[in-house]
């Protein structure tokens, strides 16, 4: 199938945020996916790297990903990120999709601060607030996420000392079945805030998730006025090792 806006092939556009910084275990691994996802489909895609130094007016990607990192590197983010700020919330504005993993997802919320009690401002665009503590938290994770009202089993593997507590404006992306997710206290990972997808999981989330893959492409490609099922690809490699993850960790 082939992709049209106004005669024009329609492209899709997606920007890595940070990729010399924010990239735990291989987080880039969601860029890869959603690429060739859309691809599969017929799509033009272009992928940007953004890093320090780099200006691109946000609001033009459909799709924008940033993974995770040590608190270092979240440090040198962080300050690059405060110059970004209204760049940014307009590309929140427009609907763009974005899709920030652990420490990345801790800058989006009010602060993070860590277990010796330096406090990292956020850009206060997710309603959290991160307070690292002494022991980490890591491991498999199970979830279930309902998307686009069907409820689906999300694997993904945490390794945070963070723990983030959410804020009335924000609504956990999905309920824990194994492992921690935001707090360990309260059984929710993540946040889903209009098309903003923070994640604790790593894993890469998209490449043991491909549903969940073609949900945000769809709301990316949405926001160009394209409502579209996509085709369906064969995920039965995925399927049948979620299958055996999830009776492993869970039954
Ligand atoms: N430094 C943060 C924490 O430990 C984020 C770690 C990560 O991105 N995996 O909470």
């Amino acid at each position: 199938m082939s992709w049209t806006k106004g005669g024009a092939k329609l492209q899709l556009k997606i920007g890595h945020l940070y990729p010399d910084l924010l990239d735990l275990y291989s987080d880039r691994g969601n860029v890869i996916i959603l690429e060739k996802r859309a691809h599969w489909r017929g799509l033009q895609v272009t992928v940007d790297q953004i890093s320090v130094g780099h200006e691109p007016r946000l609001a033009d990607y459909d799709i924008l990903v940033m993974g995770g990192g040590m608190d270092r590197e979240q440090g040198i983010v962080a300050e690059d990120l405060q110059q970004r700020r209204e760049n940014l919330q307009e590309a929140v504005d427009a609907g763009t999709v974005i899709v920030a993993i652990c420490g990345g997802y801790q800058l989006l919320g009010h602060y993070f601060e860590t277990s010796t009690g330096q406090r990292i401002p956020g850009l206060g665009i997710l309603d959290i607030v991160t307070v690292g503590a002494k022991v980490r938290m890591v491991g498999n994770v199970v979830g279930e996420m309902d998307i686009a009202g069907v409820k689906h089993n999300i694997i993904g593997y945490e390794n945070h000392s963070g723990k983030t507590m959410l804020g009335p404006n924000a609504t956990p992306m999905m309920r824990v079945i194994k492992g921690y997710g935001n707090s360990g206290e309260d059984k929710f990972e993540g946040v889903r805030q209009g098309n903003i997808f923070g994640t604790y999981l790593h894993g890469p989330l998209l490449a043991k998730n491909p549903i969940l893959a073609d949900h945000m492409i769809e709301l990316a490609l949405r926001r160009r006025d394209l409502s579209v099922h996509l085709d369906i690809l064969n995920d039965d490699l995925e399927h049948r090792t979620n299958a055996k993850l999830y009776k492993r960790l869970v039954e």
